[in-house]
């Protein structure tokens, strides 16, 4: 499951549980995005704070691990490298890319779609206020899973950790801490730097 996770929020932690319950999966890898190229428009917390916050947001469960691929990667993140380098880590590995609806949208205009087919299955999950579709995308390489709706995004986790408001209970406990101690999106802190 590949994000900014700037920060991760329980609506990531239901969407990677459930899928791995529904598929059975052995393991939901989490992939913190280096610099994301479609979010060059605003300004992403460094990737050490994004990757450590993933580490304590799954750190309890036993099937979930993550990945510094794409933050250890230079320059901006591509989904193909990402799977590339993931294959090549676990080249026994059955790989299931795992997105929101919104995610799923884009998928067609990301870079290399066509080898993207070939090296991971799909999987688009519902998220609230967008609408699932597999876009005309190829139907045994795409699934489409229903999962419980948690609106909650990082965008309003970000805005109501700068205008003061609590994400406790949005984000894991440790996050929230995280987020206090390093003084993250709080306008002015300095933390907001570009990776
Ligand atoms: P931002 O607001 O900064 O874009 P985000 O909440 O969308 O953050 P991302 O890190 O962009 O989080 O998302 C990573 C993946 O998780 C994407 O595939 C996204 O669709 C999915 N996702 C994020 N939030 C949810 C949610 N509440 N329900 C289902 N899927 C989600
Ligand atoms: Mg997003």
């Amino acid at each position: 499951m590949g994000g900014t996770f700037d920060p991760i929020h329980h609506g990531h932690l239901v969407a990677a549980s459930e899928v791995q319950s529904l598929l059975g999966l052995d393991e939901v890898v989490f992939v913190p995005t280096g610099q994301p190229w479609q979010k060059s428009g605003r300004e992403v917390a460094p990737a050490e704070h994004r990757y450590l916050m993933t580490v304590i947001a799954t750190a309890s469960n036993p099937r979930f691990t993550v990945s510094r691929v794409d933050i250890d990667r230079p320059g901006p993140t591509y989904t193909l490298d990402t799977l590339t380098d993931l294959r090549r880590a676990r080249p026994d590995a059955e790989l299931f890319f795992i997105t929101g609806a919104d995610a799923l949208a884009q998928i067609v205009s990301w870079r290399g779609i066509d080898q993207m087919w070939e090296l991971a299955n799909f999987i688009g999950v519902t998220r609230p206020g967008h609408v699932l579709s597999d876009h005309g995308l190829p139907r045994d390489r795409v699934t489409l899973k229903e999962i419980p709706a948690m609106a909650i995004s990082s965008t309003d986790c970000r805005r109501r950790v700068t205008a003061g408001q609590p994400v406790w209970y949005l984000v894991p406990d440790g996050v929230v801490q995280y987020i206090a101690k390093h003084q993250l999106y709080r306008p002015g802190a300095g933390q907001l730097q570009e990776d």
